[in-house]
């Protein structure tokens, strides 16, 4: 169920048009349920989006519809590219935009993954 002014999915988003072969990305893993790639604008030295395969435009489309399997899933992939890309020690943050306060771009639910450096404070203050 679409929620949060986001709208019904739009299958011409650009991360649908990704799944699709349509665009290339940088993939840094893909399995049944998810599929990692380099963040096209990286906001740390490693900044990589992981999406389900499905089509959810949000968390809450994702947690309260997908099936169970697809939600566990899909967040093994989030732990997993984040230990395969060596960033367990020392750390990293993952980040999930969700409607207008949070500045959703993009209306296919995806985590971000942040690391390589200090993070710093967990928001700024604009
Ligand atoms: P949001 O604000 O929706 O949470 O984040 C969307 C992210 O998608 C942004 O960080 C943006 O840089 C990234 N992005 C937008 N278009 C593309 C694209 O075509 N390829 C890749 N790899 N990332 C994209």
């Amino acid at each position: 169920m679409p929620v949060s002014g986001l709208g019904p999915y739009d299958d011409g988003n650009i991360f649908a048009r990704i799944l699709r072969g349509e665009i290339p990305c940088r993939k840094v893993y893909e399995d049944n349920h998810a599929l990692a790639f380099h963040d096209i604008n990286p906001q740390a030295p490693t900044h990589v989006l992981v999406i389900p395969k499905t089509p959810y435009v949000s968390l809450a489309d994702f947690a309260g519809t997908a099936p169970p399997e697809a939600v566990a899933g899909f967040f093994r992939a989030v732990a997993k590219v984040a230990q395969t890309l060596g960033l367990e020690d020392p750390g990293y943050r993952i980040l999930a935009n969700m409607g207008v306060h949070a500045h959703q771009e993009v209306p296919h639910f995806h985590v971000h993954i942040f690391g390589g450096r200090p993070l710093g404070p967990m928001l700024t203050t604009t």
